[in-house]
């Protein structure tokens, strides 16, 4: 029998405001424990919150982004439950009156696993959202050998919860999406998007059922993932253990799940018996949002997204498509393109640098772009003087490795190397005269219509010059003077 899966996630996104939700500390990866702390994110008694405008235009701003409906009006909520790492024992949050709803995140073929970017179900599919709604994070709970210990800092983090519907299809699509949306919050500037800090993070809603039947198979949900290949795993795992229960004629129940990556397998946490009512009401503190004098900000905001800067690669650098995908992958490559790119006559020969020569230097110096040792200003300028003949193509990968080794500029390089190439007619010339002199049988052979010869004569140049004549110009000169 076969079998479909359905996969919905719900990301937890934290925004990258320079303050928290509803108080003015900062909002910091890695500082002190509770040293960002003040009454209002402890949930002490009669502090009051206020709101972080900046977090939710950074809301609309990705609602605009994905295309979503941003609601007129929107309201926080308490959702009430008991944690040790939020004191309030309630959680601001939105319920009925989201800030954004609907819209959409494109799948690109390059956010699929490598694997799996060959055999791509769905081409250019789109994941649609449910909504998307602003919270704040709770605190950080850290379990030591007989205690625990929480750090208030990450409490009153701005958090946005991205609903999608249950419409993806396969671990790779959830993978996909989540590539695509990583990068487009990088693009958009709302959020670093890091899982390894805990800045993204995800829970999986997946069900199998038999292809004959109609309605969707128990829901079963595996929480707290922390990196994107760990929810392809955990889905690939959660697939095949469901569609075995299937086929062993058990029944799935809903329940939550967590996922242990070290022996990669899920376990049960709680079943549905034990599900929160979390008794939602409008939190009395705050004043419902009107979006409407967000918006025109939030536009004004909305950068170049990753599909429309492929494009225009390809039509304003003449690269290929598939350069303009990996170009556009990443926005600081892209950056680092588009500076290099600017003053270049042939902008496609920056993007073959980059894409060969300097990322292969990067991943083995287990670099990024950004902490690239070569200015893109630099990388530019190395191009140039190939293009304009001063260097070979040779000497320039020479140079090049010089370069990232030491930072320094290719030009100045090239005069402590002595590098550089002749490319002075009138010094070309005279060398020309010499070989001809010193070699007058190849001279009347080549005359004689024996072109092999012009070769050999060339060769002589570049021993005369010490192999630094331009060969081209060399050529060019020898024929000129053989012919007139
Ligand atoms: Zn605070
Ligand atoms: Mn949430």
């Amino acid at each position: 029998m076969s079998y479909i899966t359905t996969i919905g996630l719900e990301v937890h996104v934290q925004l990258k405001t320079r303050s928290k939700m509803f108080c003015a500390c900062p909002v910091e990866f890695g500082a002190e424990p509770n040293s960002h702390t003040c009454p209002t994110c402890l949930g002490l008694p009669g502090a009051l919150p206020v709101m972080n405008h900046e977090a939710v235009r950074m809301t609309v701003i990705t609602g605009l982004m994905l295309g979503c409906d941003i609601a007129p009006t929107s309201k926080f909520d308490r959702k009430n439950y008991f944690y040790p790492d939020m004191p309030k024992n309630y959680q601001i949050s939105q319920y009925d009156m989201p800030l954004c709803e609907n819209g959409s995140v494109p799948l690109h073929d390059l956010a699929y696993p490598k694997d799996a970017q060959k055999t791509i179900a769905t081409p250019d599919k789109e994941v649609h959202l449910v909504r998307i709604h602003l919270e704040e994070d709770v605190a950080k709970s850290f379990h030591f050998e007989s205690s625990t210990g929480i750090d208030f800092n990450r409490a009153g983090t701005p958090l946005m919860e991205i609903v999608t519907q249950p419409a993806i299809n396969s671990p790779e699509e959830a993978f996909a999406f989540l590539t695509s949306l990583k990068q487009l919050l990088i693009y958009g500037a709302v959020s670093d998007a890091d899982m390894e800090k805990g800045q993204l993070r995800c829970d999986c809603n997946v069900s199998v059922r038999p292809e004959a039947q109609a309605e969707l198979g128990a829901k079963i949900e595996i929480k707290n993932m922390n990196s994107i290949s760990g929810v392809r795993r955990a889905l690939a795992y959660e697939i095949q253990r469901q569609t075995g229960a299937l086929e062993r004629g058990e029944k799935l129940r809903q329940e939550t799940r967590g996922w242990d990556d070290a022996i990669g397998e899920t376990f049960l946490m709680r079943t549905k018996e034990s599900a929160h009512d979390y008794r939602y009401f409008p939190d009395p503190d705050l004043v419902p949002v009107k979006s409407e004098m967000l918006l025109e900000e939030a536009r004004a905001r909305i950068p170049e997204l990753p599909r429309a800067k492929r494009t225009r690669f390809v039509e304003q650098y003449q690269v290929s498509s598939y350069d303009a995908d990996v170009l556009a992958d990443d926005l600081e490559l892209a950056r680092y393109f588009e500076t290099a790119a600017n003053g270049a006559k042939k902008p496609k020969n920056v993007a073959n640098w980059i894409l060969n020569d300097l990322q292969s230097a990067l991943s083995s110096a287990s670099k990024t772009i950004s902490d690239c040792p070569i200015p893109p200003e630099a990388l530019d300028e190395l191009v140039n003087l190939i293009e304009s003949g001063k260097i070979s193509g040779k000497q320039a990968k020479e140079v090049f490795a010089e370069m990232f080794a030491s930072g320094k500029p290719a030009t100045k390089i090239v005069k402590e190397k002595g590098i550089e190439q002749l490319s002075d007619t009138g010094e070309i010339e005279a060398f020309c005269d010499q070989a001809i002199t010193a070699n007058p049988k190849p001279a009347a052979d080549f005359k004689a219509g024996n072109a092999a010869s012009l070769n050999f004569l060339k060769g002589q140049v570049m021993k005369l010059s010490k192999g630094k004549a331009n060969p081209q110009l060399a050529g060019e000169i020898l024929e000129r003077k053989l012919k007139g």
